[in-house]
């Protein structure tokens, strides 16, 4: 593997070496098929949060993050790129920092 992860890591090297790790057989399996693991993900974070230990519940949202970095190069979305563009500045609603959207909104 070229990139190694360590202290410091981005979104991008991350969705990088999962394509590495995981490219083709995410590619072969498709949008779909990745989606439903990156469901079935969510469902075990939302365990994790009711009865897990701290390092399940961690360990859930790592899971969480590697099957939404694979949905998106399964489509090819850079993911850095867009959380940059919609989160970079402020917030996306009232383009404030810290946000000063109404809370009756997005509570
Ligand atoms: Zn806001």
């Amino acid at each position: 593997m070229s990139e190694h992860l360590s202290g410091g890591l981005t979104l991008g090297a991350f969705q990088r070496m999962i394509l590495q790790l995981y490219g083709r057989k995410d590619a072969a399996r498709g949008d779909a098929a990745t989606f439903l693991w990156f469901a079935e993900e969510v469902g075990e974070l939302a365990t994790a949060l009711r009865t897990g230990t701290p390092d399940e519940l961690a360990m859930e949202m790592a899971d969480v993050l590697a099957w939404l970095v694979t949905l998106a190069n399964v489509r090819g979305v850079d993911l850095e790129a867009a959380v940059l563009r919609k989160y970079g500045g402020a917030c996306p609603g009232c383009r404030q920092l810290p946000c000063a959207c109404d809370p009756s909104e997005k509570p």
